[in-house]
Order: structure tokens, then C-alpha cells, then sequence
């Protein structure tokens, strides 16, 4: 029987397990299939205290993965959940059709990218179409050609100003005429002379699937109505994230965007069940919010483990 099993190993379960660890708690580390999280996807994260000169979003979340192991944390690579069930305790879940069995919960699943929802986006996904620009932007068939980014909030700026590195122009296509960015971020992207902005936009195709690669986008003015085809060899998609909770759904309680509902504190409407980071919070959605939600987690699920033990 472990006494807490945490899901995720982005900021928030990380600092859960670095909080869990040193209580002694022992606790069991699930990373999904995306060890890391959202951030080991970003390049340098100016904002994250401690760190003036900036730092590596990689080696961040490998530096918490090894603070969390020092105090020994468990930490199971590669590993889906396949089912749980919450409605009693001790909670139980299967991975990889192997069960565990917890007294205690700690959901830090995170969240996944958005698509634009178009049937030319989904098949030309890895041939041109893709959501990360720190992963995918050195690709060779992207090197002086012209890209295209979606969105217009500060993940659509700062893959925009990355791949400046890279394509020839990058064209920052939104749906209206000002960026949801931050101003600093904004006014970065703004300024970079290989980023041209296209307003009131929305792409309604990616070209060409019966070339089976990226060509260009279709794009329809959301003011005018009148379409255009946009030229390019990359389309990177930025347009925010969908919370990764659909195992959960039913079993605790789900706003209707997906996002795990907290009662007090890292509560959820499970008792014994907390949760931290972007799979429930979608107003702040920063690392170091998802880091102070796990501390906070971790913090609740100790005192809840006391109270059993009294
Ligand atoms: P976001 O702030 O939610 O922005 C999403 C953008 O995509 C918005 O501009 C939105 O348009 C647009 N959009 C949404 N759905 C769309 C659709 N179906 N078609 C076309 N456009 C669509 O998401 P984000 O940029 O990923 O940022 C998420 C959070 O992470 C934010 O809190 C952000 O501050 C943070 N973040 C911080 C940094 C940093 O500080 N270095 C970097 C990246 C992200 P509208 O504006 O019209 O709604």
C-alpha cells in the first residue's frame, strides 16, 4: 500500500514529490508520457525566481526530478494510467495492468496543446504541422522557409521569436487585431523584424495533404470573410491547452472546460484526492504557480495522512 502516489512530473507534481519525499512520505512518481511536463517543451524561462540570468525549461524540471529523488522519491518512467477508481479508499489505480493501491492522491497531470480542430491539421501533424517549436523548429525543411504560428497569447510569441532563428519570416497569424500576451512578450515579438503579424485571421485549412506535406494555410479574414492562401513550410499551433483529466471525469468533480474542480486548498471533492497545477487552475498557468500548488498538495496530503494516523 503506498501513501501517496502522485500523477505528473511537470512543476507541480515535482514539487509535490520534493515536499512528500522529505516528510518521509516515500512517495510513488508517475510521469506519464510526457516526463517533465509542458515546460521541458519551452527554451529559457526568464521567470521562474531564483534564476536571473534565466534557465533551461529541460533542466529545470531535471534538476526538480533530482532534488525529488534525493529525498526519496520514487519515480516510474514511461507509465499510463489506465484506469482508477476513487470511490473509496484505498484508492486504487491500474498502470500498464499492474495495480497500486494508495491511501492518497496527488493529481499534477498538467495539460496538453490545443488543436485548431481542422482535418488537414491532424493528417499533416509531424509533416509540417506541429506544437513546439523548441522540439521540432531546427527541422531541416524548416531552415529559410517561410512559417507560420498560431495564436496570440505569449506561447504563440515566444515560439514566434524562436523560430525566427530558424525560417525565413515568421508570420504570427491571430484571430483578432491584439495579442492576449503579456506586454513584454507582446512588444518582444512586435519588434522582431522576421515577425509579421496577420490579424483577424483564422487558418480553415492546411495545405497541401494530397502532397502529403505543409505548403501553405487558407485563411479566412474573421472581419471580412475574405480568404487568402499563406505560403509556408511549417505551421507550429499555439493557441493555449486542453487539461489532461479525462481519466478522472466522473470519478471527481470537473468544471465544464475539464478542470478538477478544488474545494480547500489542493482538496478536490474526493477526500484523500488532491490536485496541483494546469489540470486545475486555467487563470494563472505558470511554473511557478504549478510548483507552489504542489507544495500546497503535498502539505495537504501529509496533514490528511496525520489525521488517519491519530
Ligand atoms: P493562452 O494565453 O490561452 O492564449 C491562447 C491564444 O490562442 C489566444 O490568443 C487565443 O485567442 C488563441 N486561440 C485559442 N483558441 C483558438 C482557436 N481555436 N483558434 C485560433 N486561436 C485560438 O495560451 P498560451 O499562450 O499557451 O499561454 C498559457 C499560459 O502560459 C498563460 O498564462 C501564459 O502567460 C503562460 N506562458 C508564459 C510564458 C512566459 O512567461 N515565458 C510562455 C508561454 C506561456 P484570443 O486571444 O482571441 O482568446
Amino acid at each position: 500500500m503506498e501513501k501517496v502516489v502522485i500523477i505528473g512530473t511537470g512543476c507541480a507534481g515535482l514539487t509535490a514529490a520534493i515536499y512528500t519525499a522529505r516528510a518521509n512520505l516515500s512517495p510513488l512518481v508517475l510521469t506519464g508520457t510526457m516526463p517533465g511536463g509542458l515546460l521541458t517543451t519551452t527554451s529559457t524561462v526568464e521567470n521562474f525566481p531564483g534564476f536571473p540570468e534565466g534557465v533551461d525549461g529541460y533542466e529545470l524540471m531535471v534538476r526538480m526530478q533530482q532534488q525529488a529523488e534525493k529525498f526519496g522519491a520514487r519515480i516510474q518512467l514511461l507509465q499510463a494510467v489506465e484506469s482508477v477508481d476513487l470511490s473509496k479508499r484505498p484508492f486504487k489505480l491500474v498502470i500498464d495492468g499492474q495495480e497500486i493501491v494508495t491511501e492518497t492522491l496527488i493529481i499534477a497531470t498538467g495539460a496538453g496543446h490545443r488543436h485548431i480542430g481542422l482535418e488537414s491539421e491532424h493528417l499533416l501533424e509531424k509533416k509540417g504541422v506541429t506544437y513546439c517549436a523548441t522540439c521540432d523548429g531546427a527541422w531541416p525543411m524548416f531552415r529559410n522557409q517561410p512559417l507560420v504560428v498560431v495564436g496570440g497569447g505569449d506561447s504563440a510569441c515566444e515560439e514566434a521569436n524562436y523560430l525566427t532563428r530558424f525560417g525565413s519570416v515568421v508570420h504570427l497569424v491571430h484571430r483578432r487585431d491584439s495579442l492576449r500576451a503579456s506586454k513584454i512578450m507582446a512588444d518582444r515579438a512586435l519588434a522582431n523584424p522576421k515577425i509579421k503579424p496577420v490579424w483577424n485571421s483564422i487558418v480553415t485549412e492546411v495545405l497541401d495533404v494530397k502532397q502529403d506535406k505543409v505548403t501553405g494555410v487558407r485563411l479566412k479574414n474573421t472581419v471580412t470573410g475574405e480568404e487568402s492562401i499563406l505560403p509556408c513550410a511549417g505551421v507550429f499551433v499555439a493557441i493555449g491547452h486542453v487539461p489532461n483529466t479525462q481519466i478522472f471525469a466522473g470519478q471527481i468533480e470537473i468544471d465544464e472546460n475539464g478542470y478538477v474542480i478544488r474545494k480547500e486548498g489542493s482538496q478536490t471533492s474526493v477526500p484523500g484526492v488532491f490536485v496541483a497545477g494546469d489540470c486545475s487552475d486555467h487563470v494563472y498557468r505558470q511554473a511557478i504557480t504549478a510548483a507552489g500548488m504542489g507544495c500546497a498538495a503535498a502539505i495537504d496530503a501529509e496533514r490528511f495522512l496525520g489525521a488517519l494516523n491519530q
